[in-house]
């Protein structure tokens, strides 16, 4: 496949600084070439003049899961997100969590993400698991599995080890050729916990480490600090580790984070909604080596990176002045650096020969966006919206073309997640009291 005509951003590599038109070659689900007036005899051509040709955003953290509630939170005492998960998540049954994580990844998709964390949080049962993994083959999105816990389970309680290992062993069965990997959500201790939280977590890593499993951690809200120096105390920080949110961690634990080679999640948009502060990207980026930005899930709205961004560079630019960070930078975090804070740089988050073919063509022609020139960066990041985005690529095949997905039905899609939260909602709901006659 031939795409011709689009304005280059690769965001890495030897094409890194070209922000002229060019052509790329797709061939086996790889980039193959990218130049000018390329030709390709035998390929199909996409003609892409008058968009930004760029790498799929990556999102290093989302829990995908629960897509359905979006837009129930915050509305009064009872929809506050962390009560309103643990009361109706309990009420999933697993053909929700298949709804609920395509429904969630089918957006996010639709908005240029080809990659995702799926943060899986609500592991029931492992009927729970297989059915929100059936729902991101489904979405046909590049993603890490993260399986861990629910809200019903003990501090003490592992989550199912058996399963993961049989997840692990069985992966050629549902990777989707190797579009999905698999990793640990490990619940971390604050550093005062008792003994047996402990034990739980080293239990639970041994098993993720020995079977070479990265890990995703929340290191997040008041707890967060005393999680981070649990994991500091305990020489369990690592290159196969990343830390979500990472809030109030301040210059030395990052310093102890960067000597371990962990990456950090930010997710802005829900990390301002659930009230863990401001996210000051600057404080991360200079004393760490690996950052990438998340889109979180239902709490943050759309699954839209560039709202993500954009709220990014305002709280950064609010403090510290307009040339604080650059949207250059912000567009980094968002696909290169997010693909090296989860390990995966060698295959996705630039446009470069050689690397997995997930791309995206966002459509300058609209009435909210402009003229793309040799920095597109500021057009991006203050104009673009997930309605730009013409077409998505993941692994060499297409799944949004035109400006629709063309992989599965956004009608069907949108309604089986109504339909799901309804029933949720029925099963949630308190019994009535019994009649007094
Ligand atoms: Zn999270």
């Amino acid at each position: 496949m031939l795409l011709r005509g689009a304005r280059l951003l690769a965001m890495a590599g030897v094409h890194r600084n070209d922000a002229g038109v060019a052509d790329l070659l797709v061939r086996g689900g790889r980039i193959e070439r990218i130049g000018r007036s390329l030709s390709a005899p035998d390929a199909e051509v996409i003609e892409a003049d008058g968009h930004i040709l760029m790498p799929g955003f990556v999102d290093t953290h989302n829990h995908l899961w629960l897509s359905q509630m979006r837009g129930l939170f915050g509305r009064s005492e009872a929809t506050r997100y962390f009560p309103l998960v643990e009361r109706l998540g309990a009420a999933f049954r697993p053909e929700d969590m298949r709804v609920g994580t395509l429904f969630g990844a089918a957006g996010a998709l639709a908005a240029g993400v080809t990659t995702t964390l799926a943060y899986c949080d609500n592991i029931r049962s492992p009927a729970h698991a297989d059915a929100a993994i059936a729902g991101l083959r489904q979405a046909g999105i590049r993603a890490r599995f993260l399986y861990t816990s629910h809200d019903g389970m003990a501090a003490d309680e592992p989550v199912a080890l058996d399963h993961l290992r049989n997840l692990h062993d069985g992966r050629d069965d549902w990777s989707a050729g190797g579009l999905i990997d698999l990793g640990l959500g490990l619940r971390t201790p604050r550093k005062d916990a008792p003994p047996a939280e402990f034990a739980r977590a080293a239990h639970e890593l041994s098993v993720a480490r020995a079977l070479g499993l990265p890990i995703s951690t929340h290191i997040s809200g008041e707890n967060g600090p005393a999680q981070l120096d649990a994991l500091i105390a305990r020489g369990w920080l690592g290159p196969d580790m990343l830390l979500v949110h990472a809030t109030g961690a301040g210059p030395e634990r990052l310093a102890r984070v960067r000597e371990r080679g962990a990456g950090v999640s930010l997710t802005p948009i829900t990390e301002h909604r659930v009230g863990y502060g401001l996210t000051r990207v600057n404080d991360y980026l200079q004393p760490l080596g690996r950052v990438g930005l998340g889109l979180d899930g239902a709490l943050g709205g759309a699954p839209d990176m560039f709202p993500v961004m954009r709220t990014a560079h305002n709280v950064q630019a609010a403090g510290l002045g307009e040339l604080s960070i650059l949207p250059r930078r912000l567009l980094e975090l968002a696909t290169i650096e997010g693909a090296r804070a989860i390990g995966l740089a060698d295959q996705i988050g630039s446009l470069e020969p050689g690397k997995r073919a997930d791309l995206i063509l966002v459509d300058t022609r609209s009435l909210n966006m402009g003229p793309a020139d040799e920095d597109s960066s500021a057009l991006l990041v203050y104009s673009a919206g997930s309605r730009d985005v013409a077409l998505v690529m993941v692994d060499g095949r297409i799944v949004k073309r035109g400006g629709r997905m063309i992989r599965l039905s956004e009608h069907a899609t949108a309604q089986a997640a109504a339909h799901s939260l309804a029933r949720i909602r029925r099963r949630a709901e308190p019994a009535p009291p019994s009649a007094p006659y």
